[in-house]
């Protein structure tokens, strides 16, 4: 076999491809994509130029967040037990109007940072000045599926401005830093845009061959303001515009009828699960069994750090799977696998990546976490998918590649300065309290 960049050695590795989980492991790297999986002693004859011993260790795909405002870590630990309107209104609208490009770069950093120190290794992000995100994912050699957000709220030409923004952001950010950024365009909700402008948003994004990321049937009130507008649900509304014809990413789903759940099947809608937030705003369970059994592709997310409050998709999937045994009172419900599946393999699907990343297999990119299982809480280990989603944080990752580069070893971030990251963020968030709305 030819030389290899890296070869990893003597951890389990879990393929998340169908395969089972490989004891005593090995995974070569070359020109940025998996060149071997298996068992170590198939990888004897393999030379590379860079070692990893790593004995003790589980190697897996890098997790995906597949909802989230990245820069909004800034306003973390604002605004708690609040009512959704109300945490809008009051503290988070307010403040994003007040928010500049710089505030939103080193927050987007703070946030890469927290997501690479927890194991994610590609995320779909939403937000204004999404340049500015593009910018702290090219620094932190994270992957990215990146969308300028598009709001009406009743302003027509705040509308019009926002969608050629997101399409400007699209053209010029597609395939962005070495391909590891793609995009999609993003309008905020439908209960945000209006009819005309999600029309538009759908053409172009056909017209772009993108997808389109947006929040949907997130909360009851705001469903039932919906129903009496238009007279039907919000999933009702979308699919009569057309708009669930392309590559959809709808992030929460929790207020869905029947119908509305065989419609987003039958369309090829997917869906992210938030657990995390939306148990934190009482907003309810997303009822995921069902999706799973008409065949939806369900992701997870964590959303923005002002509703979490953090980023990390260990624990988003840990709660993720306790909230559903808890909704059908079933234990059985949402096996440790298939929420770690959820996590990697088609989180990759809903960004449209799955024939790139998502599961370890040779010709994919080498996006890998390793997580240390030297730990107490994870011993004795009898279970690796169970360990990986009951008992492990994401402090427990130990190494992270992304496109077959080392971003963290040891728990040392090799492409970000961590302790410059969070002085900045830190003085960032305290002037943006400070400045004068
Ligand atoms: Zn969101």
């Amino acid at each position: 076999m030819e030389k290899a960049d890296i070869l990893i050695r003597g951890c389990a590795v879990l393929p998340m491809d169908g395969r089972s989980l490989i004891e005593d492991g090995a995974i070569a790297i070359k020109n940025g994509r998996i060149i071997f999986v298996g068992k170590s002693t198939s990888a004897e004859g393999i030379s590379a130029e860079e070692k990893i011993d790593a004995k003790g260790k589980v190697a897996m795909p890098g997790l995906v967040n597949c909802h989230t405002h990245v820069s909004m870590t800034l306003f973390r630990g604002l605004a708690e037990d609040k009512p959704l309107d109300v945490w809008l209104r009051e503290t988070i609208w307010p403040l994003e109007a007040r928010l500049n490009c710089e505030d939103i770069y080193v927050g987007a950093l703070l946030g890469c940072l927290e997501m690479l120190k927890s194991g994610t290794t590609c995320f779909a992000d939403m937000y204004f000045h999404e340049d500015m995100v593009a910018r702290a994912v090219f620094e932190s050699g994270l992957r990215g599926v990146l969308a300028e957000g598009i709001i009406e709220a009743g302003n027509k030409e705040q509308g019009g401005k926002t969608l050629n923004r997101s399409v400007n952001f699209a053209k010029n950010f597609s395939g962005y830093a070495n391909g590891r950024i793609t995009a999609m365009l993003a309008p905020h909700a439908a209960y945000s845009c209006s009819p005309e402008l999600l029309r538009k948003v759908k053409d172009k994004a056909s017209e772009l061959g993108i997808g389109v990321h947006t929040h949907l049937a997130e909360s009851a009130n705001l469903f039932m303001e919906f129903e009496k507008k238009y007279g039907c649900s919000e999933v009702e509304f979308l699919n009569n515009l057309g708009f669930f014809e392309g590559h959809v990413l709808a992030a929460h789903c929790i207020n869905l009828s029947d119908n509305d759940r065989h419609v987003l099947a039958e369309s090829g809608v997917n869906v992210v699960y938030v657990p995390v937030a939306n148990m934190k705003l009482g907003l309810g369970a997303a009822r995921i069994k069902e999706l799973v059994e008409l065949g939806v592709n369900v992701a997870l997310g964590t959303d923005g750090a002002a509703s979490n409050n953090t980023l990390d998709m260990f624990e988003t999937v840990n709660v993720g799977a306790l909230l559903q045994k808890l909704t059908y009172l079933d234990s059985r419900v949402l096996s440790a696998y298939e929420v770690l599946r959820m996590a990697t393999l088609n989180g990759a699907k809903a960004l449209g990546l799955d024939t790139s990343i998502g599961s370890l297999e040779v010709g994919k990119k080498a996006d890998i976490t390793m997580v240390d299982f030297s730990k107490p809480h994870l011993k004795p280990l009898h279970d690796v998918c169970a360990a990986l989603v009951y008992s492990a944080r994401g402090s427990d990752v130990d190494t992270v590649i992304v496109d077959g580069k080392i971003l963290m070893e040891n728990r040392q971030v090799k492409t970000l300065d961590e302790q410059a990251v969070i002085e900045k963020a830190e003085r960032h968030a305290a002037e943006l309290l400070a400045r004068k709305p």
